[in-house]
């Protein structure tokens, strides 16, 4: 529709630089002007200079499930600020939505990864700190207060509170912030196309890890660990599908030393990766499973802790004083954000996105898979369900970070082919909403082709 791109908008709204924006360095913000979305329709978005897009990032943080014109959602939405805006759901207070939401999570969607009870929270980040409280709580009622210690990966993205940002790993997003949270730890992950061990073999691979893994269990003693947290299939911190043995083997781990599982499904819960849950996709069942972005399909800030019952029938006891969930959100269990998440979680059943984010998936990674030839910059493709990356690298058949000039050319250049990608570090990440028809898959995959045969000429 025009040709600026979105990285050089003249456009530039001083608004824009008068809030600081997450994840963003308020002098680079004054350098290169923010892309401003006005409007969504379906699954595009128009921009500031009238740009119609494709959103193949699904509101920029794979948060928009369902696209922009959900009309159940705003419905729901409508109808419950009109009945009822707010009220506390702490101690002995509740709401219908919140009830009914939390008898679809457990009964509908995630009885088969064995959650039993839910806690709610307004985002992801309070998700995972409440897994993370609960844990220690959890070790602390059973009579195991020694067990504190938390284990992630390196790559891994567990939010911005001081638990969740002590599990990330990025130096960029932690070393301003030190000293974090103490008791936290990093193990390798399995990513064949880039790992410390030089090791491709994605089976030799996952036992390395694995061995790295209860190395570390073991040096900080194995009854001091409360939970090891890990994504199914990490996402911001960089795309990492791992081999299909590296989940059962955490289940193994975590049962041979008592440890919980924590998974965080904040971005593959509710069928991104094909599955209901990224945890079942690998065939584990984890203690506590951390929601939220597709809850709600981005309609209102949601999230919620399942734990299985386990975790559940040591809180239902009388445990003395710290038996209390002394934790919540004063948007814990928000009677509109659980109408709107029941609205969501209703048309995903009704449409069969799972089904649709499996199928098209495939489709999409295949698509990718197919560009190598285009380009010999790309280093890796790799994705489940639609959640998808290409990886791109400084010099051909290295795997080298790719220079971020080039990174940013490309994203411009796909916007100007009419689809907007996420780019993050060296990766092109995919990730559209799940009603995407495989039409719109097709159109993604043939931006990212136009862009990566602009910058191989
Ligand atoms: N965990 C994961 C896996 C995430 O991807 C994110 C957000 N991208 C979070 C936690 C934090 O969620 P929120 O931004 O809603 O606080």
């Amino acid at each position: 529709m025009n040709d600026i791109p979105f990285s050089h908008n003249p456009s530039l709204n001083a608004n824009a630089s008068r809030f600081w924006h997450p994840m963003q360095s308020p002098f680079e913000l004054a350098e290169q002007p923010p892309l401003e979305i006005v409007e969504g329709q379906g699954v595009h978005v128009v921009d500031s200079r009238g740009r119609r897009l494709l959103d193949a990032t699904a509101g920029g943080l794979s948060n928009v499930t369902l696209g922009y014109s959900a009309a159940p959602i705003k419905e729901a939405i409508a109808r419950q600020l009109e009945k009822l805006p707010y009220f506390s759901s702490f101690r002995g207070n509740t709401n219908k939505p919140a009830e009914e939401l939390a008898g679809k999570l457990i009964d509908e969607w995630f009885r088969d990864d064995g959650m039993a009870r839910v806690f709610f929270t307004s985002g992801g980040s309070d998700a995972v700190d409440t897994a993370m409280r609960l844990s220690r709580q959890y070790w602390k009622i059973t009579g195991a207060g020694d067990r504190y210690k938390f284990i992630a990966m390196r790559n891994g993205y567990h939010g911005t509170h001081f638990g969740g940002a002590s599990l990330n790993s990025r130096p960029a997003i932690r070393r301003a912030y030190e000293p974090l949270l103490a008791g936290c730890f990093h193990i390798p992950v399995p990513l064949p196309f880039r790992n410390p061990f030089g090791e491709a073999d994605p089976e030799r691979l996952t036992t390395l890890c694995i061995s790295m893994l209860e190395e570390e269990i073991q040096f900080q003693g194995g009854d001091t660990v409360a939970a090891i947290i890990v994504e199914p299939v990490s996402g911001a911190g960089g795309l990492v599908v791992p081999p299909p043995r590296f989940w059962p083997e955490l289940r193994r781990v975590c049962d041979k030393y008592g440890i919980l599982l924590v998974a965080d499904e904040v971005i593959t819960g509710f069928g991104r990766t094909g599955d209901d849950s990224g945890s079942r996709g690998w065939g584990v069942k984890p203690d506590i499973m951390c929601l939220a972005k597709a809850i709600s399909s981005g309609y209102f800030p949601l999230g919620a802790a399942l734990v299985n019952d386990r975790i559940a029938s040591a809180f239902e006891q009388d445990n003395g004083p710290i038996g209390i969930v002394g934790h919540g959100y004063t948007y814990s269990g928000s009677p509109v954000g659980c109408a709107a998440a029941i609205a969501t979680l209703d048309m995903y059943r009704n449409l069969g996105t799972t089904q649709l984010s499996r199928e098209n998936g495939q489709a999409l990674v295949a698509g990718l898979e197919a560009l190598k030839p285009v380009c010999p910059w790309i280093g890796d493709v790799r994705g489940k369900g639609l959640m998808a990356c290409v990886e791109m690298v400084a010099e051909p058949g290295t795997n080298m970070n790719a220079n971020p000039h080039m990174m940013m050319a490309i994203g411009d250049a796909t916007a100007e082919a009419g689809v907007l990608i996420r780019v993050n570090g060296s990766q092109l990440l995919i990730t559209p909403p799940l009603i995407v028809t495989r039409e719109e898959v097709e159109t993604i995959v043939d931006a990212v082709r136009q862009a990566l045969a602009q910058i191989s000429n």
